[in-house]
């Protein structure tokens, strides 16, 4: 059987994800770092629409963590693969840079592009080899423009893209497709801090962005029909581009 696994499935955007890439059938594994009470509310609404949905907690930033955690999923599953990864996991730990400390550039880079490298890399050779595979990656504007603030989370982003479309090159040929999703600003617990009101003013299409706008993006990408895209990143921000 083909899962669908998403990094940071508990909350936000990787819920919704989740929720998508249930209604296209998929069984979906929900990984998530500790909030155990949201990936299990996921996990419940994944199996209200008959869906089979599965808990796999680990940092995605920790490498002995994915490799235990994605050896034992392949031990208790010899029959499936994971043919759809969604890299999703992420977290923002602004501050100007001149104040910036060692920890807040460390762990959002090795969240974010760690994370991806770790997941993915475990993950490729089964989608290589059964030739079927699809890897979307949660980017976001700020690793296209660059926002003031977020020197290591635009440049985590900003890696992300760069690798994303390395690797659609080297596993094109085996159909597997490789794509980044950049969201602009989307209403999630990562946003409940920022200023809406003012910020809204500057997008054209007046609001924030839904999770499930950005999930049904996912969907797409992650579909038979997106076989033709890769290497490529799609933005999704109402307007606002750099
Ligand atoms: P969110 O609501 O804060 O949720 C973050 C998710 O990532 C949670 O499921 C969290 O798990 C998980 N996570 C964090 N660190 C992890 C780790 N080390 N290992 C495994 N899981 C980890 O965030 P969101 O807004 O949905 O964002 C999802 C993605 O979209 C992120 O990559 C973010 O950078 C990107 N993005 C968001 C926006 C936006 O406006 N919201 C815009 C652009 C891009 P726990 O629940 O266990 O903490």
């Amino acid at each position: 059987m083909k899962y669908a696994l998403v990094t940071g499935g508990s909350r936000g955007i990787g819920r919704a994800v989740c929720l998508q890439l249930a209604d296209m059938g998929y069984p979906i594994i929900i990984n998530y770092a500790s909030n155990k009470e949201a990936a299990l509310e996921t996990q419940r609404l994944v199996e209200e629409k008959g869906v089979k949905a599965e808990l796999l907690p680990f940092d995605v930033a920790v490498a002995a963590d994915v490799e235990l955690a994605l050896d034992t999923w392949k031990k208790e599953h010899p029959e499936d693969y994971i043919a759809v990864l969604v890299n999703n996991a992420g977290i923002r730990q602004d501050a100007m840079m001149i104040f910036m400390q060692d920890e807040q550039w460390n762990d959002v880079i090795n969240t974010s592009l760690n994370g991806f490298f770790l997941v993915t890399r475990k993950l490729l050779k089964d989608m290589l080899s059964k030739r079927f595979g699809r890897i979307i990656n949660m980017v976001s504007l700020s690793g296209i423009k660059g926002l003031p603030g977020q020197t290591n989370y635009s440049a985590a982003k900003a890696a992300v893209i760069g690798a994303t479309k390395a690797l659609a090159q080297e596993v094109g040929p085996r159909k597997v497709t490789v794509n980044a999703v950049a969201p602009g600003y989307i209403a999630t617990d990562m946003t409940q801090d920022l200023d809406e009101d003012t910020l809204k003013k500057m997008i054209p299409v007046g609001r924030f962005g839904q999770a499930e706008e950005v999930a049904a993006l996912v969907g797409f990408l992650a579909s038979e029909q997106a076989g033709y895209i890769t290497g490529d990143v799609i933005s999704i921000n109402g307007g606002l581009y750099t």
